[in-house]
């Protein structure tokens, strides 16, 4: 008899696969599904990368096996992007590191970091891989809540003493995913200076750090002072470039964080595509009018979704950065109710918030990555069939 680890059998299905096998099966039975779930950028990948690609596999030399930290024309190309974008200076050879896909460095940044025993500080609602990661690796995660009374930000001084004192690291991520939060710089001020406080690692994940709008500019934690004696930043080429597939990120910041996980990382992969790296420094070193005219086509779509939901009596704020609408269930449901009752009547499939921990109860998520068009349709169903009328059910 074959038999999983306990490490495995502990962990729940991830929520997303889940959520994809609901979208076939009601694919499969004809209905015109329309996915406000998953966070995957429609637009394409901007052409010149593309062709960057191509170019660079012509290159027998870049089809050997990568170096473990990243090519150097990518470390360049991050920490001159580091310097053009928050004038912060990052050595190369030692504080920056190429990964396959941020998920993949937040993963492994844990086994670097976090014995077993030891607590991680998770905000909750956050990005599964967080908590999943840190109990795969026998960490236990501590639950910072995150509600709209303290702007979904951490309250540090109401984490307990002997937490704290267990904790190893902490993971931040602003602009937020699943409650699209944003930040001003004085936070991660007051972030790193509880850390250094407390001799507390901090991760922050910038996966949506250039999806912003309205002339808001999201702050890099490696702005904030002391940040690089704790601080690590995550960021990726997925969202900002829609690029999610090719598998490409890196992590920037303090060298003892950054050669942890290097040496995790050495044993385990043996990092990205040359090729890939290269085209992503293309990317890095390109003008930026690209990724403005992306976040004005966002930042409509969000529009589209904030009038339909006032629609029904939710009222949301419209987000400063991210993809993603966070948006209080109405009045007299659950968000596991709220969200299967629109799937099964409407076809269109939202995120509960609780599949991002329990203190999403009462929100569900919904991703502006699919055209403006199915997004109108999608928020006519809503309002079409549930009728509700100022909130209630
Ligand atoms: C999409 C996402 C990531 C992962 O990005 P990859 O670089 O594609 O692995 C990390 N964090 C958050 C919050 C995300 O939404």
């Amino acid at each position: 008899m074959l038999h999983s680890s306990r490490r495995v059998e502990q962990i729940p299905p991830y929520v997303f696969a889940e959520m994809n096998r609901k979208k076939e099966q009601m694919i499969k039975a004809g209905v015109d599904v329309i996915d406000l779930g998953i966070g995957d950028p429609d637009l394409p990948t901007p052409r010149p990368i593309v062709d960057k690609l191509i170019e660079e596999m012509q290159d027998p030399a870049n089809l050997k096996y990568p170096s473990f930290i990243g090519c150097a024309e990518f470390r360049s190309a991050v920490a001159d992007f580091y310097r053009r974008t928050y004038n912060v200076e990052l050595d190369p050879d030692t504080e920056v590191l190429a990964l396959i896909g941020s998920k993949e460095g937040i993963a492994h940044l844990i086994p670097a970091l976090v014995d077993p025993g030891d607590i991680v500080l998770v905000p909750d609602p956050s990005y599964p891989v967080y908590r999943m990661a840190t109990e795969i690796a026998g960490g236990l995660p501590y639950s910072m809540p995150l509600t709209a009374d303290n702007g979904f930000v951490p309250r540090f001084e109401d984490i307990p003493g002997d937490a704290a004192q267990r904790a190893k690291l902490m993971f931040l991520n602003y602009p937020g995913n699943p409650t699209s939060a944003t930040v001003d710089l004085d936070c991660f001020e007051r972030a790193v200076s509880y850390a250094r406080a407390h001799g507390i690692a901090i991760a922050h994940d910038s996966a949506y750090g250039m999806v912003t709008f309205g002339g808001y500019k999201a702050p890099s934690i490696l702005q904030a002072r002391g940040a690089k004696e704790i601080a690590i930043e995550f960021g990726s080429l997925s969202k900002t470039y829609n690029m999610t597939g090719w598998r490409i990120g890196y992590a920037v910041g303090n060298k003892k964080l950054i050669k942890s996980l290097s040496v995790i990382k050495s044993n385990m992969d043996s990092g990205p595509f040359t090729p890939i790296q290269k085209a992503a420094a293309f990317a890095l070193r390109g003008d930026t009018s690209d990724i403005v005219a992306r976040n004005r086509i966002y930042r409509e779509r969000m529009d589209v979704v904030i009038e339909g939901l006032a629609a029904i009596g939710v009222k949301v704020d419209p987000p400063r950065g991210s993809f993603f609408v966070w948006a209080p269930v109405p009045a007299g449901y659950t968000s596991a109710a709220f969200v299967t009752r629109v799937m099964e009547q409407t076809g269109v499939m939202l995120t509960p918030g609780p599949a991002f921990g329990p203190a999403g109860e009462g929100y569900f998520r919904i991703s502006v990555s699919v055209p403006s068009d199915r997004l109108s349709e999608a928020m006519n169903r809503i309002r079409l069939k549930l009728k509700i009328d100022g909130g209630q059910p």
